[in-house]
């Protein structure tokens, strides 16, 4: 099935590919940076390089397949392009994404772009916050010491 896609995407069919697309279609959080989909290719003693899944990843994007998001504070995440529009909320302590799609915050936006006088090509709404997962950082006060610090914050 993840071949098809490539070649309905005009990619050809490589293992990198095959694999990365994989991972994307099978991830539970559906919104993964390129540090995750490599360490997830680690785990399965796959012997494909980060700058392989950088590149892979900027080849889905100018292709279509993939969705990059710039959420403020964290590193680029992508997702498979569903062709469903929802919008993000985004954890600041944690970096959880949730989606959502919300019927009359999008009537509200073509309202405002027809008072405005515009047509709508597209939009990106991300609502930051605190999120209340019992596994937030933000949640207990817990201490933390040197060597519990964020994966990835200094990178
Ligand atoms: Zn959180
Ligand atoms: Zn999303």
């Amino acid at each position: 099935m993840q071949s098809n896609d490539l070649r309905k995407a005009g990619l050809k069919v490589t293992t990198p590919r095959v694999k990365i697309l994989d991972i994307l279609a099978g991830s539970e959080g559906r919104h993964l940076s390129a540090e995750d989909i490599y360490r997830q290719l680690l785990e399965h003693a796959e012997d494909i390089g980060l700058a392989t899944v950088y590149r892979v990843l900027t080849q889905f994007e100018a292709a279509g397949l993939v969705e990059r998001h710039h959420f403020e504070g964290g590193t680029a995440v992508f997702e498979l392009n569903q062709g469903e529009h929802h919008d993000h909320i985004v954890c600041m302590d944690c970096g959880r994404v949730e989606e959502f799609m919300d019927c009359g915050i999008e009537e509200r936006q073509l309202d405002v772009a027809k008072r405005l006088g515009f047509d709508i090509a597209e939009h990106n709404l991300i609502l930051y916050g605190h999120c209340k997962k019992p596994n937030c950082p933000n949640r207990p006060a817990v201490k933390r010491g040197p060597r519990d610090q964020e994966p990835g914050a200094g990178t």
